[in-house]
């Protein structure tokens, strides 16, 4: 039987140190979320990222923004957080409408209040492992991999996906801490083949219940980031749990798993940058 690693209760750990840490500030870390348009997921995430930083003690701002809301409008406002010291950590919810391009509205955030870690600073600073903020996701992950007591240093690790938020930054941090890393994507040849040399499996694809377990090498740790619907319509991984289980020393569930780390890191991140800025 494997190990179920508890997102929930590492995530519940990692927001009680920060609340411990903000009780004994004079100053709050601010965190303002932008959100732009109707997108329902969205809007559950903002509201979650609100409710995280009201827990915590954190001053946040939530703007919500209609679905008609111009390049110059949403810059603008960008400039007005960029400026204010309440301010430490800005967040733009994606994705954005179609009118609006993610790159420029990204690349507008002050990079030092870039709590997201998109900004192309901070993705180049992981790159060459000088860093202030990870991103939320693979940070959220690395964290599970600690506090369970998993050694990454000399594992063969093999993280399939390789998007800008997820995968690629996940491979450079798992290599960070001395990883073996390989990472797989849509036009990898042998998918089964790479995955069952994993030591520690990190799959971000986006694809229901794909990863089963005959991809697992028995013993291995999997860590699920996908968040997906099933045939019914109930949230679930990338990775199909029931199979999969019976095979890894350790595994992620969904829902319960990386999920509840992501808004964890970002608070983090917040804190990180308001003593950057000088708060005490
Ligand atoms: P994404 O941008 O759509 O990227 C998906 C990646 O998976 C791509 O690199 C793609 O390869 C690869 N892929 C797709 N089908 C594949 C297949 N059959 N075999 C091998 N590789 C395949 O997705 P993402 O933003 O990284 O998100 C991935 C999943 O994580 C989603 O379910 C998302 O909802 C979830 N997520 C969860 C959290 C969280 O907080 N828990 C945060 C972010 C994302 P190509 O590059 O070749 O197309």
């Amino acid at each position: 039987m494997a190990t179920v690693i508890d997102g929930k209760a590492i995530s519940a750990k990692v927001r009680a140190e920060i609340k411990a840490e903000v009780d004994k500030m004079t100053v709050k870390p601010g965190l303002a979320v932008v959100i732009v348009g109707e997108d329902p997921a969205s809007k559950v995430y903002v509201r979650n990222k609100a409710k995280g930083c009201e827990e915590v003690g954190f001053y946040s701002e939530v703007h919500e923004l209609p679905e008609s809301t111009t390049e110059a409008e949403l810059l603008a406002l960008i400039e007005r957080l960029n400026a204010n010291e309440k301010i430490d950590g800005i967040l733009v919810q994606l994705p954005l409408p179609k009118h609006l391009d993610e790159k420029i509205v990204i690349n507008a955030i002050r990079a030092d209040k870039d709590v997201d870690a998109f900004h192309p600073i901070n993705t180049g600073k992981i790159m060459i492992g000088d860093y202030d903020f990870l991103p939320c996701t693979p940070a959220g992950v690395m964290r599970l991999l600690k506090e369970t007591g998993v050694e990454v240093s000399g594992k063969k690790c093999v993280v399939v996906g390789r998007s800008n938020i997820v995968g690629k930054p996940q491979a450079m941090l798992l290599l960070q801490q001395n990883g073996t890393v390989t990472i797989c994507h849509s036009r990898t040849a042998d998918l089964k083949k790479e995955c069952l040399e994993a030591d520690i499996l990190v799959v971000a694809i986006g694809k229901a219940k794909f990863i089963t377990g005959d991809y697992v090498k028995p013993g291995a740790v999997v860590i699920d980031v996908g968040m997906d619907r099933d045939e019914n319509g109930k949230l679930c991984g990338d990775v199909d749990f029931a199979s999969a289980e019976p095979k890894a020393s350790a595994i992620t569930p969904v829902p319960g798993g990386v999920g509840p780390m992501t808004i964890a890191m970002l608070l983090t991140n917040t804190l990180k940058a308001a003593r950057l800025f000088g708060k005490k």
